[in-house]
């Protein structure tokens, strides 16, 4: 399951250089989150990384975006495929 940024956000820009996939951007008006790039951080660490350093807790999980661990390592392994490995 992807993660998502909420409007709680207050854009301290913190998580955007932490994330393993580069799945997090500067949008119109928050950060967010690219669901085809994120995978939860399997692959890289055992728990999100951008959760861990967001100061206002505001990267849940995106239930729009459901998927198994498996699914997440297979993201994760066509990213390295296609990024390298990070
Ligand atoms: Fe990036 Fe990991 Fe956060 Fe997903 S959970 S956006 S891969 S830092
Ligand atoms: Fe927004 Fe949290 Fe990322 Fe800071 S760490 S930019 S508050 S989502």
């Amino acid at each position: 399951m992807a993660l998502k940024i909420t409007h709680a956000c207050i854009n301290c820009d913190v998580c955007e250089p932490v994330c393993p996939n580069q799945a997090i951007y500067q949008g119109l008006e928050i950060y967010e989150i690219d669901p085809a790039l994120c995978t939860e951080c399997v692959g890289h660490f055992e728990a999100p990384q951008c959760q861990q350093v967001c100061p206002v807790d505001c990267i849940p999980l995106d239930p729009d975006h459901a998927e198994t661990r498996e699914q997440l390592q297979a993201k994760y392994e066509g990213l390295v495929s296609v990024l390298g490995p990070r």
